[in-house]
């Protein structure tokens, strides 16, 4: 359940509704809101919360309790309502501007990388994306550069001021992964490694969080509650498609995920329209849609010379296709509203 305090509740009252529910063998989550405090009471059985609710209402500085009915408590909209922004160095992701993450699939050189990040800056991209650990289909193809590749994003990031994002994908380099990165991502063959979830989740650093290739939205928000029982509320949704069907793309972008997640989640949304779609030429198009419908941003792959990526050179823009595409999100970004 969750407990709205009046806007004259103290530290003091929220530290002891905290320890009451502590000492009751239930999770206390507190959010701050700008007028308001809510407090999360997570593991109550459904018998008791009728009970339950009644007491905790007759607090004078509780407003409200509302029982959740949701699997998912700590990422639904109404543990949020006004909806989470999270900054990032000083880029904030969820608020009004939007957010443009852009880099290579995968960290293939310093030259690569340096050229890139330098270009995508100029162009307006506000966070850059390498992987530097890469979930392969196949054994046989390039696993990523692994540290080598977190250093050479850490000196992109110095030149170029941009905050970082880099996949994790172990349990285990998540201690490393965390030395060099401003967000993690986990991708969409993790969502459900909730090992690394849990992991993750007893860090502070922001994690975007992929929507597996085959998950219900359900799941997906199940995964981010993962992360968000364990602590870290630093949580951004990304839909990168899903498998249907349909073979002539990669993919197949679940536009209606976008808004969906939107309203049951106070979470920024991210999409991804490279591994959408998995052709350059329908990235901007998917990327337009997907402001259009309210995402809070994007996420592309951009390589200098895709036709020599050693990973998902198909789906990487060329700089000049960055460059238009970047043209016509700024025109798109004033219609719905929002600054980029
Ligand atoms: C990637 O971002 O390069 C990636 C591997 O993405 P996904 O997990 O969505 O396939
Ligand atoms: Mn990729």
């Amino acid at each position: 359940m969750i407990i709205v305090l009046t806007p004259q509740a103290t530290e003091r009252d929220i530290e002891e509704l905290t320890e009451n529910i502590r000492a009751r063998g239930f999770g206390a989550h507190v959010s701050r809101g700008v007028e308001r405090t809510v407090i999360g009471c997570i593991g109550v059985m459904d018998a008791e919360k009728a009970a339950l609710s009644e007491q905790f209402r007759a607090l004078p500085y509780v407003e409200q309790v509302i029982i959740i009915s949701k699997p998912y408590k700590l990422v639904g909209r109404p543990f949020r309502p006004e909806g989470t922004v999270i900054n990032v160095r000083g880029v904030e992701i969820g608020g009004n501007q939007l957010t443009v993450m852009a880099g290579p699939c995968t960290i293939e050189s310093e030259e690569q990388l340096m050229e890139t990040a330098r270009f995508v800056k100029q162009m307006g991209a506000h966070i850059l994306r390498g992987g530097a650990y890469k979930p392969s289909t196949s054994p046989y193809s390039f696993q990523g550069m692994g540290e080598e590749g977190l250093k050479l994003l850490a000196a992109a990031r110095e030149e170029t001021g941009l905050p970082i994002i880099t996949e994790v994908m172990d349990t285990r380099d998540v201690e490393l992964v965390a030395q060099y990165t401003d967000i993690f991502q986990v991708g969409t063959r993790n969502m459900t490694n909730f090992a690394l979830l849990k992991e993750i989740g007893n860090t502070n650093t922001p994690v975007l969080l992929k929507r597996g290739w085959a998950s219900l939205i359900e799941e997906w928000m199940l995964a981010a509650e993962y992360i968000a029982s364990r602590g870290n509320y630093n949580i951004i949704l990304c839909e990168r498609g899903i498998r249907t069907f349909e073979t002539y793309t990669r993919n197949t972008f679940d536009i209606n995920a976008i808004p969906v997640a939107k309203e049951i989640s106070h979470l920024p949304v991210i999409a991804d329209p490279s591994h959408g779609t998995g052709k350059a030429s329908l990235v901007p198009a998917v990327a337009a849609a997907a402001i259009a419908a309210g995402a809070d941003g994007i996420i592309v792959e951009v390589h200098p010379q895709p036709e020599r990526a050693l990973k998902d050179g198909p789906q990487s823009l060329r700089f000049e296709a960055f460059a238009q595409m970047m043209e016509r999100l700024r025109v798109l970004a004033q219609a719905v509203g929002r600054g980029i």
